[in-house]
Parts: C-alpha cells; structure tokens; sequence
C-alpha cells in the first residue's frame, strides 16, 4: 500500500475528481491525504476515504511538505492551474521543492498521474 497525496488547484479540481473517479478501484488500494478542499470534493465524487488536512492556502500544502520531508508519502499527485495568479504561490513551490528534493513521484496532470499510479 502507497500512501498518497492528491491536491488540486480550484479550476483544476474537477480534473482530480474525474482522474480519481477513473481509478477508483486503483486508489482504494492505497492510503489517501488530501488538502481540505480537494480531499473533500474526492470522497464526495467518489467515495474514497481520504484523510483531510488543512486547506492549502491555509497551511495544508506546507502540511503535505512535511509529510514527504519525514518520509510519510510515496507519492504526490498535484494538478496545479497554469493560467491563474495564487496567493499561496510560495506554499506551492515549497511543495513542489520538496518533492523534488526527497525524490517522491510528483505526477501534474492526467499523463504522468496515470503513469504514476501505474508504476506504484
Ligand atoms: P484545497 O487546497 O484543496 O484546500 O483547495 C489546494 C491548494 O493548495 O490550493
């Protein structure tokens, strides 16, 4: 079993539902953490149960940072949005650094969310 973090920007949010919603049976599999919003809207689209943490721009990206920094997520699944302007841009690339720095699978968008899903 992987453990799992899914986090989604607001306009890229019904993108992760449907990505999880496809696969669904897949991801039952694994340990599921989410930011506040997207956690949410993932258990309501698809019944999966994933453990909440706080809202991203509210400390919730920094809280799945501090996961990948102590070891306690194989993977990040982070469909970030390209065309909007966040106030929380430094939490977001903190998060990306990190996960480049501990060598976790980072998936951005449906492509390589697949291709990491597939290889876990
Ligand atoms: P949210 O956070 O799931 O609580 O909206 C995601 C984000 O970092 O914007």
């Amino acid at each position: 079993m992987a453990r799992i973090g899914l986090v989604a920007h607001d306009d890229k949010k019904d993108d992760l539902v449907a990505w999880a919603a496809k696969h669904r049976h897949k991801l039952g599999e694994h340990e599921l953490w989410g930011t506040g919003t997207t956690g949410g809207r993932i258990t309501e689209g698809t019944g999966l149960k994933v453990t909440r943490l706080l809202s991203g721009p509210l400390g919730g990206d920094a809280q799945i940072g501090a996961m990948i920094a102590e070891g306690r997520l194989d993977a990040l699944i982070f469909f970030q949005d390209p065309l909007t302007a966040l106030p929380h841009d430094v939490d977001v690339k903190a998060l990306t650094r990190l996960a480049t720095l501990y060598n976790i699978p980072l998936a951005i968008n449906h492509a390589t969310a697949d291709a990491v899903l597939a290889a876990l």
